[in-house]
């Protein structure tokens, strides 16, 4: 096989602005993203500084409207940016697509006066936001939030404790659902909330298997006040808020997920037209070209999916179902594409010495954020066949 095996990847893109902006971003991620990411990830280190050179460079607020600092793209581009940040470094792609669900509440639900003062600042004003639904005690089962918003006056006061947050502990912003009326999704609201609010901290970050290099933290709400300016949308709209802000950020999961899966085929490729045993290199076994052959194939039938469903969104048709789809289907494919990267390499690529074990250890995560794959099977038979009769 060629040394040209390893091709950027063709992408469709409907403009040339949109073209120029995908050298923009290849050309950041070679120079800033790419370098340090595996001895970053091993230490632990968050880049923030990364995060604010995306946010001058314009990427921190790409789908949203240019009049409050958005980059007016549809989402068929936005996806295909964060898949090469996330092929990059996880722990940069992933951010991205949290901040913009952050952004999602108020972008789409704020009123003029609020969209006016806050948008700006968190589009491309440096900040970074995080999204906190989950709880302790309720993850998929997310309508169950404790978290509760007591109006005093004109203010609302915050507390609970919200779980696994991306972000947590250094976000200057969370947008936050918290319980202001009875039981189940009807009495969730959402709110805006500052980084430094007095009453809110953060505890230790996550140890977790991947991703070390984003904090995923329990955030303590111990009688945070926020004025009722501050509240987004209606009171009791909060979880239709929180998941039409899912559906949208399901479609960033599964680009992520394309995105980890393509660097794990390069390198497999790369690795395979080198690594030489029975005096070939591996590459001319038929056993692992059908491996790569059939990784090759995962990856476009994640990445059509995907756009297929961000090109619904963009023509403002229905898309909820194909978002769950496409977050099933490229989040497993990532699983399986970086499990038979880590086989091409052997021995090797179950070392740090190789990128492919980090890769596979990124693809666990993204099967179960933003409602595990089991939820997302859920979510698709509603579609079906209609709500379950229980
Ligand atoms: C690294 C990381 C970052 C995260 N970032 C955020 C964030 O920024 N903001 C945020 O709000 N949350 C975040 N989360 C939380 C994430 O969304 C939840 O972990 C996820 O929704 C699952 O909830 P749980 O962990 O409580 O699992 P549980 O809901 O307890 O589920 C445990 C298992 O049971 C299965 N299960 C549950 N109910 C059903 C059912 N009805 N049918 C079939 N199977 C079922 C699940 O699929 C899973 O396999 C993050 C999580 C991680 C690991």
């Amino acid at each position: 096989m060629p040394e040209s095996a390893v091709q950027p990847v063709e992408r469709q893109l409907p403009t040339e602005e949109a073209r120029d902006l995908l050298a923009l971003v290849r050309e950041l991620v070679q120079r800033e993203i790419a370098p340090g990411a595996a001895q970053e990830e091993a230490d632990g280190r968050f880049p923030r500084e990364l995060f604010t050179l995306l946010s001058e460079s314009g990427l921190l607020g790409l789908p949203y409207d240019s009049a409050f600092g958005g980059g007016d793209q549809p989402y068929e581009v936005y996806l295909q940016v964060l898949e090469e940040l996330a092929a990059a470094r996880l722990t940069v792609g992933l951010g991205v697509s949290v901040h913009s669900l952050a952004c999602h509440a108020l972008a789409g639900y704020g009123s003029k006066e609020q969209r006016a003062e806050h948008l700006p600042d968190m589009l491309g004003g440096g900040l970074l936001g995080a999204y906190c639904l989950s709880e302790p005690s309720s993850g998929s089962d997310a309508a169950s939030l404790r978290t509760k918003a007591v109006r005093d006056g004109d203010a609302w006061v915050l507390s609970g404790t919200k779980a696994w947050i991306t972000h947590g502990g250094i976000a200057d912003f969370y947008t936050v659902l918290a319980r202001t009326g009875g039981e189940g999704a009807r009495g969730v609201t959402a709110f805006l909330v500052p980084g430094d609010a007095p009453g809110l901290t953060a505890a230790a970050p996550e140890k977790k298997m991947g991703m070390k290099g984003s904090p995923t933290a329990q955030l303590h709400f111990d009688g945070v006040r926020v004025g009722d300016e501050r509240r987004i949308g209606d009171e009791g709209q909060g979880f239709a808020i929180a998941l039409s802000a899912l559906d949208s950020g399901r479609l960033g999961i599964a680009a992520c997920a394309i995105g980890v899966a393509q660097a794990a085929l390069d390198e497999a490729l790369r690795y395979a037209t080198e690594r030489r045993q029975f005096g070939r290199p591996i590459a001319d076994f038929q056993g692992l070209r059908f491996m790569l052959a059939d990784m090759a194939t995962q990856i476009e039938a994640g990445r059509a999916l995907y756009l297929s469903a961000a090109r619904l969104r963009d023509a403002g048709r229905p898309f909820s179902k194909q978002a769950a789809m496409a977050k099933l289907l490229c989040t497993d494919a990532a699983m399986k594409v970086t499990t038979d990267a880590v086989q091409v390499l052997g021995g090797y690529g179950y070392t740090a010495d190789f990128p492919v074990e980090r890769y596979m250890r990124e693809a666990k995560v993204l099967q179960i954020v933003e409602g595990t794959n089991q939820i997302q099977r859920m979510v698709i038979a509603r579609h079906l066949a209609g709500p379950d009769s229980r």
